[in-house]
């Protein structure tokens, strides 16, 4: 996420909040301090009484960009810079990007997606039109709807673990974290295989573990990428690639979950929580400990919970 703080005179900080007065785009809820507060283009805008004007989101630059201001100098966000712990290039959210993401890895019912998708330079003003952003700010019908055009739209590749398979690999020593790292470089190299002759300015991992890590798990495949890969936690709103990966990662698992449900004639409960624990149990009863294998990650203490029910 970018983030521009503006110093402005009294009279700027009044002509900026009529501005987006007039989109009504102004806010009601206002941080403290603030004399007001707007959203347009997924940009969150803050005027403060101190006369501190802050542009944060993807498109902030630009959004900033719209107002000559006297004392021109652009400053980032001390605070912001420091929190942020990466190392992406410049501009990076304006780049052609090849970005991952993963999902169900909390969730004990359902499988383990990953999904990568290549976003070109010039692809994201349309996908930003779209909506495109961090699915966990997206519902569920609203994920479904934009995975649906963004699966015609771009490039990208979709990797499933379905229960039965995520077991036996754990049961062999897999442990998730090392599982993740593998599916993520598989995922990455068939979308690079995919947009070939076509190449890419970066990569983007939505962080799970360490750089260090993620490199010594996958050292014996048999395909690497490791050209221009960056890792940044909340990638989604790093780089639109992170969060069209998401969105269709989560509308995979949505649908997997729905067939699922379908198949034992019991909706699936999402996360690892005490419902889950009690739907597990009723699967043990009326089909036995095998059957659950089929629709849970097993080695979760859900399993033991429900056994115990
Ligand atoms: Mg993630």
């Amino acid at each position: 996420m970018t983030n521009i703080v503006k110093i402005v005179s009294e009279k700027e900080l009044h002509t900026i909040m009529e501005y987006y007065e007039k989109q009504g785009a102004l806010l009601a809820k206002l941080p403290p301090g603030a004399l007001f507060s707007a959203k347009v283009n997924n940009v969150t805008i803050t005027g403060y009484r101190s006369k501190k004007v802050m542009f944060q989101g993807q498109y902030a630059t630009q959004e900033a960009n719209k107002f000559q201001f006297q004392d021109a100098p652009v400053t980032k966000a001390k605070k912001q810079v420091k929190k942020q712990k990466h190392d992406l290039p410049p501009q990076f959210q304006t780049l052609s990007v090849i970005g991952s993401d993963e999902v169900g890895t909390g969730d004990y019912f359902g499988p383990f997606i990953v999904a990568s998708a290549f976003c070109a330079s010039d692809k994201l003003p349309y996908l930003a039109s779209l909506g495109v952003k961090d699915s966990k700010q997206l519902s569920d019908d609203t994920i479904i709807k934009l995975a649906r055009t963004l699966t015609k739209e771009i490039p990208y590749s979709l990797l499933v673990v379905p229960n039965e398979k995520y077991n036996a690999l754990h049961e062999k020593g897999m442990n998730q974290v090392k599982l993740k790292a593998i599916l993520h470089n598989q995922a990455l190299y068939l979308t690079r295989e995919k947009i070939k002759p076509q190449s890419y300015d970066a990569i983007l991992i939505d962080q799970f573990v360490k750089k260090e890590t993620y490199f010594s798990y996958i050292n014996k495949e048999t395909h690497q990428v490791k050209e221009r890969v960056y890792f940044a936690t909340k990638g989604e709103s790093r780089h639109l690639a992170v969060a069209c990966a998401s969105i269709i990662a989560r509308a995979a698992f949505l649908q997997r979950m729905d067939q699922l449900s379908k198949q034992l004639g019991i909706t699936l409960p999402k996360g690892a929580g005490k419902n889950v624990d009690q739907v597990a149990s009723h699967i043990i009863r009326a089909h036995g400990e095998k059957t659950l294998r089929q629709y849970a990650k097993i080695h979760f203490a859900n399993t033991e919970k429900a056994k115990q029910l």
